[in-house]
């Protein structure tokens, strides 16, 4: 069975909570592998034996690759990356971003996809620096609908386009493994804004481009 849930995005205009990852003081590394023993120990097991001697520094290896859009500035690109568009103004997708994040609550791992367009304004960007912001805040704790605003709100205050949009596909460790045990279930967030937004047009197009226009079961997400 494969079941779908499907939600929008925060509202247009709806402040995103600052976040202070770079003004978090960091503990060591010595003090975040002691954190791992102690999770060890707690979970029944004993940190010393063979098998686990190693782990809480593979583990904050593990982390300094899956948390490290902290140190990544997601607005780095904006001064220079623009490029001339030789007049092209025709809507650009991105399709099928692979992300890999984690959910704030658990801490478990999320699978996911992003789907990014926007439609040029005298110039366009070069993909890999949308790639670079969805994974800059992907790698990071995070709910899934957050992160599709923060992706789209940076591209549009990047791009100065006529529109961004914003679909996240996201399969949940947490929902799969624990609790209502749904491991089929993945969620579908979506940002739209500016024409994508307001020109249904638009947006079926954007749809279509990515696989879920109207012959999609969108339900009544998508109008
Ligand atoms: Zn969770």
């Amino acid at each position: 069975m494969h079941a779908s849930l499907m939600m929008n995005g925060l509202a247009a205009g709806q402040a995103l909570e600052t976040r202070p990852a770079r003004h978090v003081i960091r503990p060591s590394r010595a003090a975040a592998e002691m954190a791992v023993r102690t999770l060890i120990r707690w979970a029944g097991d004993n940190p010393d034996r063979e098998g686990l001697i190693d782990t809480p520094a593979r583990v904050c290896r593990a982390y300094e690759q899956w948390f490290a859009g902290y140190d990544a500035d997601p607005t780095e690109f904006r001064q220079r990356t623009f490029e001339e568009a030789a007049g092209y103004d025709e809507m650009v997708v991105l399709r099928n971003i692979h992300f890999v994040s984690h959910c704030e609550h658990h801490m478990a791992p999320i699978h996911g996809r992003a789907h990014v367009g926007y439609l040029p304004r005298n110039r366009v960007v070069g993909i890999s620096k949308i790639a670079r912001v969805v994974d800059a805040f992907s790698k990071r704790l995070q709910i899934q609908e957050k992160m599709t605003a923060e992706i789209a709100n940076t591209l549009d205050a990047d791009l100065q386009s006529y529109g961004v949009a914003v679909v996240v596909e996201g399969a949940h460790g947490c929902m799969a493994s624990r609790g209502v045990h749904q491991s089929q279930a993945t969620m579908v967030t979506s940002r739209m804004l500016g024409q994508f937004r307001d020109q249904p047009q638009t947006r079926h197009e954007f749809l279509s481009a990515i696989g879920l226009g109207r012959s999609s079961a969108c339900g009544n997400l998508f109008p």
